[in-house]
């Protein structure tokens, strides 16, 4: 089958941990390469955002890159890309119309990509399949003002759940959330993202530690929602531990960075500075050398609309302790692959982490379930698969507009 991916603001070949490139990114380069080891015939349209790229490019997981222009050729947040939407949308139409390749099925990746990719599905009579990857509603919910998104994110977001033809939902909590937007139950299948089971492995080489000193991981973007405050605050109850953050700028940038600088401060103010290390960025090809140098991840995310880093522990046989909210109660099984905990509440945290850090069985036990659950559920070839099939359903419907087009 031709599949589009639309994935406006990330783009499968970024670089990550910065503070618009992280799971979208990864969840679209490892799909799109699950779908070509399928036998797909994939592109990926992503925002042009520097003058020196080139307008397609094959990436090592056998889909082309298309660099659409829409806006300027230059880094834009996230936040302001909307007015390009219309841009980028006309852009594809002229394309698909022009040249000698056009979809079959277009998937898009976060709601700006799904205004584009419905305009221009229209057009050309092209069935839609969306993801949400992250919700206006449950972003205002817990950032309230410090909420940048446009104004009428959530608005869009009912209107192209019930317009396009399937929603893929990545967790139950996230159907339950579409639900209450407005966005028919009918109109959405549950399919969890993968994780990469060759990266991601317990055998392999492991980053540099102290042996006797235990380990807690901590991965992302270095954005307050992430919950690194939380996670260093909880530092203060396992006192015999370091905490590593990884994600953000580059290690050379996190002197300059105002967020980095406030963790630093506050673990300073908490006691724990000689134990907390900031990593800054890590290029995804290492990141499995990361969870395997860890005694356990701790995930604690104020919300998540999925949570790919718990996965990429659990499939390195690393126990996570995690946060109950959103796709992290699907991935994480409480008491048996990990702990669950109340966000935002170091305390708990603390305490997990702790009884954790000293019950070697019970972590041995989080671990070999964490492994096999990762493997047995989570892989990228059932994901495509899946998602595969649905797109095969939603192009034998028959379409009024493509027998116009
Ligand atoms: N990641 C990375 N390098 C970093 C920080 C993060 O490769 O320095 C990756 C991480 O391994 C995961 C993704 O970025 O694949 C983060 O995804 P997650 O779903 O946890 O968070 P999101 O960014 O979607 O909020």
């Amino acid at each position: 089958m031709r599949i589009a991916m639309i994935s406006e603001h990330a783009s499968p070949l970024a670089v990550l941990g910065g503070e618009d490139a992280g799971g979208q990114n990864t969840h679209v380069a490892e799909l799109s390469a699950a779908l070509v080891a399928a036998g797909h015939d994939v592109r990926v349209y992503t925002r042009r955002d520097a003058v020196d790229l080139p307008v397609a490019v094959r990436a090592p997981g056998g889909y082309d890159v298309v660099h659409v222009p829409a806006g300027p050729a230059e880094p834009v947040a996230k936040d302001a890309l909307l007015p390009h939407m219309k841009e980028f949308s006309h852009w594809l139409v002229a394309r698909w119309r022009g040249g000698d390749w056009a979809p079959e099925v277009i998937h898009a990746h976060f709601w700006m990509s799904g205004l584009a990719a419905l305009a221009a599905g229209r057009q050309t009579g092209v069935p839609v399949v969306q993801t949400y990857h992250a919700l206006g509603t449950v972003k205002r919910r817990h950032q309230g003002v410090q909420d940048t998104s446009p104004a009428r994110r959530i608005g869009y977001e009912r209107e192209l759940g019930r317009s396009v033809d399937r929603v893929i939902a990545q967790c139950q909590d996230e159907v339950g959330e579409l639900v209450r937007l407005g966005v028919p139950r009918s109109k959405m299948t549950v399919i969890p993202s993968g994780v990469n089971l060759t990266t991601f492995a317990p055998l392999g080489p492991a980053a540099e530690r102290e042996p006797d000193t235990p380990r807690v991981l901590t991965v992302g973007r270095l954005v307050e929602r992430k919950g690194f405050q939380t996670v260093i605050r909880a530092m203060e109850l396992a006192p015999r531990a370091e905490c590593v953050i990884v994600g953000g700028p580059p290690a050379g940038l996190l002197e300059t960075d105002p967020y980095a600088r406030r963790l630093r401060a506050l673990a300073e103010t908490c006691g724990v500075a000689d134990r907390v290390r900031l990593v800054g960025a890590v290029p995804r090809e290492e990141m499995g050398a990361w969870y395997r140098s860890a005694d356990l991840l701790v995930a604690a995310p104020w919300y998540e609309p999925f949570g790919l880093t718990p996965l990429e522990a659990m499939a390195c046989g690393v126990p996570v302790v995690g946060t109950a909210v959103g796709g992290i109660k699907d991935t994480v099984v409480d008491g048996v692959t990990g702990d669950l905990v109340p966000a935002r509440d170091p305390k708990a945290l603390g305490t997990a982490v702790r009884r954790l850090l000293d019950d070697r069985i019970r972590r041995f036990g989080y671990a070999t379930a964490a492994l096999r659950r990762a493997r047995s559920s989570y892989s990228w070839a059932t994901a495509a698969e899946r998602i595969a099939e649905l797109y095969g359903e939603v192009t034998t419907v028959r379409r009024p507009t493509r027998v116009v087009a």
